[in-house]
């Protein structure tokens, strides 16, 4: 029975936690520590009105300070610490780990908060160059870990969500149990909902809007081929859907399965977008409004973005609002026995399904149960070695059990439609 720090209490958060609580045969106790401290005792007050036998504690913190988090490890002693707050909080809560020879979970890969900082400018003019794509966000930062967490003898696992993570774990099915070798692979990201605004984003809007506003890119033989932001359009019609439009973006489970597959000739990823959304985001990047860099308002420095998510709906207030399904999944094509092979490997979740189980939207949903999932078989053991590890780097089988019991079934179509 493990002890849990969960860092973050917003809406990926509050997935993760109440599926940890169906686990209880996993987890005993729960510690949710977060910037606000009235959202974690909001949390436990819901969670423990359902006659939840895992203990709930909360705590404030601040996941930029180091210290702070140390300090909370070292008072509650807690087995793992899963990292459900932003980005930007990945590399301190993974300092505070190793510290304090923890293991440490996460759903999606560091960025900076200030992309001005010159120290990480540096770096990252040096990688663009080197590697070829431009994103703010990599896995470089926290790969460079690996020496360490192999000494302190601990695990962290990166981007256990769906999108990174499922995905992942998708390829690392298909691969032990229906191919010799795969040859492409498109990730197809669908997301069918309507909550009626006339824009709001499903997850954090600082986050979201950076990935969806940036160049996109696809690895083709071990090599990046970056593109326009939005510059590939494809129509899909997915299954439980519909059709819909989709544009290639570049995102973070493509690093990590060209480096622990390099067999696989092409990998891309694609996220279904209304033309509404897309022409409020142009308007909003044309203003300014997208910027991170601080300007002065009367007498005062703030970052555009950040006001604007101070405007826009809280992505944890969509559920009850949402209606439609999403479906995230990946098309595979390559050879079994010498014959040419095709596979869709996807899940379909329903917003209203999700609300009336846990109060949340489906992009929250289908987040907060691969992380309590990852979390779960690292420290069951089962999914735990020393070292700095994504999804797609163990065995895939008892992970794609667990989607099944836990709320997010998966269906395999041997003959799918392909992505031209
Ligand atoms: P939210 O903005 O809803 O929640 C973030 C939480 O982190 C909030 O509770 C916030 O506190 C807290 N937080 C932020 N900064 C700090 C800090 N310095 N110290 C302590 N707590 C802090 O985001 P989401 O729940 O939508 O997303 C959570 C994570 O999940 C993000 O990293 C996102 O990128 C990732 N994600 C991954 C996906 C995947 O498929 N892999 C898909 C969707 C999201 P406060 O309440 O005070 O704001």
């Amino acid at each position: 029975m493990a002890r849990l720090l969960v860092i973050g209490c917003g809406g990926v958060a509050q997935v993760a936690i109440q599926k940890c609580c169906q686990n209880h045969k996993t987890f005993e106790e729960i510690i949710i520590a977060s910037r606000t401290l009235s959202k974690c005792d909001d949390l436990k007050a819901k969670i423990e009105a359902t006659d939840c036998p895992v203990k709930i504690t909360t705590a404030g913190v601040n996941a930029d300070d180091k210290e702070d988090i140390v300090k909370l490890i070292t008072k509650f002693k807690p087995d793992a610490v899963l990292n459900v707050a932003l980005p930007y909080q990945d590399l301190t809560i993974m300092d505070a780990c190793l510290e304090c020879k923890v293991d440490y979970i996460d759903t999606a890969n560091y960025e900076p908060e200030d992309t001005d900082d010159p120290k990480w400018r540096e770096v990252y003019e040096k990688r663009c160059q080197e590697k070829g794509f431009t994103a703010y966000f990599d896995y470089s930062w926290q790969w460079a870990y690996e020496e360490k967490f192999k000494e302190a003898g601990i695990t962290a696992l990166l981007g256990t969500g769906f999108d990174p993570g499922v995905t992942s774990v998708f390829v690392a099915y298909a691969k032990k149990h229906y191919f010799d070798q795969i040859d492409t692979v498109d990730i197809l990201d669908c997301n069918g909902g309507d909550h009626g605004y006339p824009f709001a984003t499903n997850f954090n809007p600082e986050i979201n809007l950076r990935e969806v506003s940036a160049n996109g890119s696809y690895m083709e033989n071990g090599k990046w081929v970056e593109t326009k932001p939005m510059e590939i359009k494809r129509e899909y019609d997915f299954p439980k859907v519909g059709k819909k439009d989709m544009y290639l973006l570049h995102h973070e489970e493509i690093e990590a399965l060209g480096r622990n597959f390099p067999e696989i000739k092409r990998i891309r990823f694609f996220m279904t977008f209304g033309q509404s959304y897309l022409t409020h985001m142009k308007c909003l990047e044309n203003v300014g409004m997208l910027s991170t860099v601080p300007v002065e308002h009367d007498g005062h420095l703030i970052v555009p973005i950040q006001f604007l998510k101070t405007l826009l709906p809280d992505p944890a207030s969509l559920g009850p609002r949402t209606v439609g399904k999403t479906n995230i999944g990946c098309i595979f094509t390559g050879k079994k026995d010498g014959k040419d092979k095709t596979l869709y490997i996807y899940n379909v979740c329903d917003h209203q399904e999700c609300y009336r189980e846990l109060g949340s939207q489906a992009i929250s949903y289908t987040t907060g149960v691969p992380a309590m999932i990852g979390t779960a078989l690292v420290v069951e053991g089962i999914w735990k070695k020393p070292g700095v590890f994504t999804t797609d780097e163990f065995d895939p089988d008892p992970y794609m059990d667990m989607l099944n019991k836990y709320g997010l079934p998966w269906v395999v179509d041997e003959n799918p439609v392909l992505v031209p």
